[in-house]
């Protein structure tokens, strides 16, 4: 999904000039949004997944906010090949010579499957290295140009990672473990002056459910009955996580590592149990 005009209109409070800032699933969603607030707060972005088309657009938009004009880099990648996350920071250090920030945000829900049926283990090995394995590749080929900038790692969880759901353990495991990866590099990596942090959020309007195989009308009414039950009266939207990713790598926040920042409408406050294993395709 690309962005909207709301999403040029966030407010900015941010400086990032000088700073380069890579996120990965920056074509769609959640990551094209954070790429944005970046760029509009004046940092160089790296924009990258596997659709060309939706890098080079997210890139344009880039482009349009920076206060500078600057260009942002395009790399089409595919997170689950070690090959191109190699690729992806080697362009972006002869590209842009440093990494001040990662933003290990791609992410897949694979289809809803049981234990016992036969496409889980599939799902479940494919799930498991396009939210955990890439986060933890890519974390470790950029730990020694980040203790270099003193830089920052942000890895986008989920509420999942505290809250089960029926038929998507896979997701459910591969958040946890980010969150225990988290927890594990702040203890490891405070001392080399790295901070790393979680960003959890709730059901956020994105091409996530799509991405999934749902339809587009059971995809809005996902989002509208989790819109209901949260206590804020609404579902999330891409912009709501930027911001909260964008805090976690300012100075204002030098005092926060190892932490999981919720932002998700009060789900697990209301402990909102919404089953998406109950919805049709
Ligand atoms: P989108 O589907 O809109 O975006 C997912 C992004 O990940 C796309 O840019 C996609 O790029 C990229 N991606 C997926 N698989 C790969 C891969 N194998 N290689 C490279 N890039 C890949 O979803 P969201 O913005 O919602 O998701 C972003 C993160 O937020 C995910 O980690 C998700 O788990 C998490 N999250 C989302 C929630 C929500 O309700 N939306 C709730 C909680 C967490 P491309 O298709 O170009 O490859």
């Amino acid at each position: 999904m690309l962005i909207s005009g709301t999403l040029s209109k966030m407010s900015v409070t941010y400086n990032f000039a000088g700073k380069v800032a890579l996120i990965t699933g920056s074509s769609s969603g959640i990551g094209a949004a954070t790429a944005i607030l970046f760029a509009k707060s004046g940092a160089n972005v790296v924009i990258t997944g596997r659709n060309a088309g939706r890098v080079s657009e997210v890139a344009k938009q880039c482009r349009e906010v920076s206060p500078k004009g600057l260009k942002a880099l395009e790399v089409v990648a595919d997170v689950t090949r070690d090959e191109d996350l190699q690729r992806l920071v080697d362009t972006t250090i002869k590209t842009f010579g440093k990494i001040d920030i990662l933003v290990n945000n791609a992410g897949a829900v694979a289809g809803g499957a049981g234990l016992s049926d036969n496409n889980y283990i599939n799902g479940f090995r494919q799930t498991l290295k396009t939210n955990l394995d890439s986060s933890v590749m890519l974390s470790h080929l950029c730990v020694n140009h980040l203790e270099k900038t003193k830089g920052n790692i942000i890895n986008i969880s989920s509420v999942r990672s505290f809250q089960t759901a029926p038929n998507y353990s896979a997701y459910c495991m591969s958040k946890s473990a980010l969150d225990m990866f988290t927890k594990c590099m702040a203890a490891e990596l405070g001392p080399k002056g790295i901070r790393v942090n979680n960003v959890n959020p709730g059901a956020v309007k994105t091409n996530l459910p799509q991405a999934a195989g749902l339809s587009d009308e059971i995809a809005q009414t996902f989002y509208d009955m989790y819109g209901q039950l949260y206590p804020v009266g609404r579902y999330g939207l891409a912009q709501d996580i930027a911001h909260a990713i964008v805090f976690l790598a300012t100075d204002e926040s030098s005092f926060m590592t190892g932490t999981t920042l919720l932002a998700d409408g009060g789900h697990l406050a209301a402990n909102v149990a919404f089953n998406p294993a109950n919805l049709k395709k």
